[in-house]
């Protein structure tokens, strides 16, 4: 389950901080760290700072794009400093950490943290499923970078820890029958008091939805819905309106149908 989440981080200008990351990633146990274009990659300071974690460091994948680090993930969650800048699904960190580990037996999930000066881009924003707030001071709510994943880390091991005791053999065994016979859509609870439910819902990869807002956009340029010199916010509310929703993968495929219609009628 740890294996299948993914720390991302985006742009980051100190070294030092990717170093802090790996640490504060490998005490949680997490160990899969992807750098979105980062300012300077990994130096000495880095693994000064990572201390016995420069394995987590040096297997780090660099990327050009956040797409490319979220590209295969099925849940993106994306980190705020400040509270609801972008009103998006929003979780707090233990509803995050459930989340993260009631999917990722099924498909990596990410979190993705910002930049040191100004954090994630709305766009960069929009592309994920939902978003995290650690609800910190509100006069003074800006966690340094490797403190916010240490933070949201530590829930992911609180959780995982809770999740790791209700499947213990020892444990009554209903729980693990509760697991195999749920064969029903929707999620499966394996204990309702403590244990993370694991989602048994096919969610589209990030790639994929992104590749039916890029359709949707270009029907909707084509029908005229949208003015290609002036778009405004259609494609952002439209995008809100999906996170919302979280279309499950054959809710998007029909989706999908649906545009292809329409493009066969235009044309
Ligand atoms: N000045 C920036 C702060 C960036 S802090 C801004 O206002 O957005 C660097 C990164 O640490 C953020 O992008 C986010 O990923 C993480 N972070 C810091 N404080 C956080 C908080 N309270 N909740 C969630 N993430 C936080």
């Amino acid at each position: 389950m740890l294996e299948n989440i993914r720390i991302v981080l985006v742009n980051t200008s100190h070294t030092g901080n990717i170093g802090s990351v790996a640490r504060a990633m490998k005490t949680m146990g997490l160990s899969q760290l992807v750098l979105v274009d980062p300012v300077s990659k990994p130096d000495s300071q880095a693994s000064a700072l990572a201390a016995g974690a420069t394995d987590v460091l040096h297997g780090a994948r660099i990327v050009d794009t956040l797409a490319e680090a979220i590209a295969d993930c099925g849940l993106v969650i994306g980190t705020s400093a400040r509270n609801r800048t972008l009103d998006w699904p929003l979780l707090e960190p233990r509803g995050a950490a459930a989340k993260l580990l009631s999917e990722s037996p099924r498909y990596p999930v990410a979190l993705v943290f910002g930049r040191e000066s100004s954090g994630l881009t709305n766009d960069e924003l929009q592309q994920c499923n939902f978003h995290v707030h650690i609800p910190a001071n509100p006069d003074y709510s800006s966690l340094n970078l490797a403190m916010a994943v240490q933070a949201l880390s530590y829930e992911i091991r609180m959780q995982w820890l809770e999740n790791a005791k209700g499947q213990a053999p020892n444990d009554s065994t209903a729980k693990g029958q509760a697991l195999n016979a749920s064969t029903a859509k929707g999620q499966a609870l394996n204990d309702a008091a403590a244990e993370s439910p694991i989602e048994l819902i096919d969610y589209p990869r990030a790639d994929d939805l992104e590749r039916f807002f890029v359709h949707l956009e270009q029907t909707l340029g084509e029908t005229g819905f949208i003015i290609k010199q002036h778009p405004g916010q259609v494609m952002a509310k439209l995008r809100r309106m999906f996170a919302r929703a979280r279309p499950e993968e054959a809710e998007l495929n029909i989706l999908r149908g649906i545009l292809t219609s329409i493009d066969k009628k235009i044309r």
